[in-house]
């Protein structure tokens, strides 16, 4: 009787057993080939992908179509990418300088675009990412979530291939929440931060990590799956709200001497941010070994109103052309009056939005249209600045704020 050349099944125990020139298949076996196929064709496509990588000045142009300003931190991103992946193609390579990677943190208050770089990188990019609140991280014991399940997303991401997420990227959101409580009277978590860190610290040092492969909490029964984060790259975001009075402060009492008022006057009071060095990190709460395994410090800028006004319109998914785009599906054409998009912005500023309330107050703005004009068969609708501003007006402004706020 007919075999399967590859498991020895008889052909009566198997549902289809196919011929070939000298041999059979069973339709397990072709199954698992046709898996491994798969496997091992996207692992090529990975390796020589990797092998023509983006300039980091084409990565800086890609998030330019998305993010508007914040060239500081773009262009950290863009070369700590970049740099990533030139260290994970010469790995193995027997070259005594051993390319070390560079972590990195970016400071900006919240709603200044920190989420949306990470979030454009990622669309980018050519290895598995994942992205974690720090929040939702506590010390092993207490409820939530283990420092380890950021690494079970990254597998998720991986889709299961722990070769591939160990070249993976890890954005951590709201670093600074996990701040050691203290002197900073703006933590109200009751598991100590400094818990987290330290869990933290781990995987940043680079160390074989024994992950849940379902994330969440660790338990004895179950089997854990080995992660090396050597080469893991780590970004971290985080609001670290009131660290320019830190800033200040550090400036003040450094800047010592004759030419003392001199400096203190070139300072530019209004974006302290932009000075802002690792001993303020410290200052805040972060332990200085979680300090030192983040050495590219950058900063995002607050947002003037001509950042505003270009974020409505000029970003490749702006929400103004998300809108268009939606009325166009109906076959509408659908314009709005240059003065909207600047009451818009004002508004946004009034309320102390910044880019958050932008969507909020716009989503405002066209409840009504989106509710009334896809019954009328108009072909053109124009949001007139007249309009605009009632809507606004007639809107609870507690109930934007809260929305804004979930975002
Ligand atoms: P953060 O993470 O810094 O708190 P987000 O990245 O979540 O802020 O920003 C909130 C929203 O505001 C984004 O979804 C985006 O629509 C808008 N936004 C913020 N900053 C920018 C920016 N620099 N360019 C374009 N849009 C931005």
């Amino acid at each position: 009787m007919n075999k399967c050349s590859f498991c020895g099944a008889k052909e009566n125990e198997v549902k289809v057993l196919v011929y070939g020139l000298d041999g059979y298949i069973c339709e397990n076996c072709a199954e698992q080939a046709a898996k491994i196929v798969r496997e091992a064709l996207e692992r090529k496509k990975q390796d020589s992908k990797l092998h023509d990588l983006p300039k980091p000045k084409e990565i800086k142009e890609y998030l330019d179509q998305y993010v508007i300003g914040q060239d500081a931190a773009k262009i950290a991103l863009s070369v700590a990418v970049y740099n990533h992946y030139k260290r994970l193609n010469h790995r193995g390579e027997t070259d005594d300088v051993e390319l070390e990677k560079s972590n990195i943190i970016m400071v900006g208050s919240t709603g200044t675009g920190k989420t949306l770089l990470a979030r454009t990188i990622a669309k980018m990019l050519l290895v598995p990412f994942a992205m974690v609140d720090a929040t939702v991280l506590t010390e092993a014991g207490y409820v939530g979530e283990d420092v380890e399940s950021l690494l079970a997303r990254l597998l998720q991401a991986a889709d299961g291939d722990v070769k591939l997420a160990e070249k993976g990227i890890v954005f951590i959101d709201e670093i600074d929440k996990i701040a050691r409580k203290g002197d900073n009277p703006s933590i109200t978590r009751d598991v100590s931060g400094e818990g987290v860190q330290q869990g933290l610290l781990k995987l940043l040092e680079g160390s074989i990590v024994n992950v849940p492969p379902q994330g969440g909490r660790k338990h004895p029964e179950q089997q854990f799956i080995q992660v090396d984060t050597r080469n893991i790259l780590f970004i971290c975001g985080g609001a670290f709200d009131g660290i320019e009075k830190r800033i200040a402060q550090r400036l003040n009492t450094h800047v010592v001497g004759f030419d003392a008022s001199r400096n203190a006057a070139r300072l530019d009071k209004s974006n302290m941010m932009q000075y802002i060095a690792p001993m303020d990190l410290k200052s805040f709460g972060l332990i200085p070994e979680i300090i030192g395994r983040l050495p590219v410090l950058t900063h995002l800028e607050p947002l003037d109103r001509t950042a505003l006004r270009s974020i409505l319109t000029e970003p490749k998914n702006s929400i103004v052309k998300q809108y268009i785009k939606m009325f166009e599906i109906d076959g509408v054409k659908l314009t709005f009056e240059d003065e909207v998009l600047d009451y818009v912005v004002d508004k946004a500023i009034e309320f102390g939005l910044g880019a958050r309330g932008l969507r909020s107050l716009i989503e405002v703005v066209m409840m009504t249209p989106m509710y009334e004009v896809p019954s009328t068969g108009v072909k053109e609708y124009v949001v007139t600045l007249d309009f605009a501003r009632k809507q606004v007006e007639n809107a609870n402004m507690s109930v934007l704020k809260e929305s804004s706020e979930d975002k």
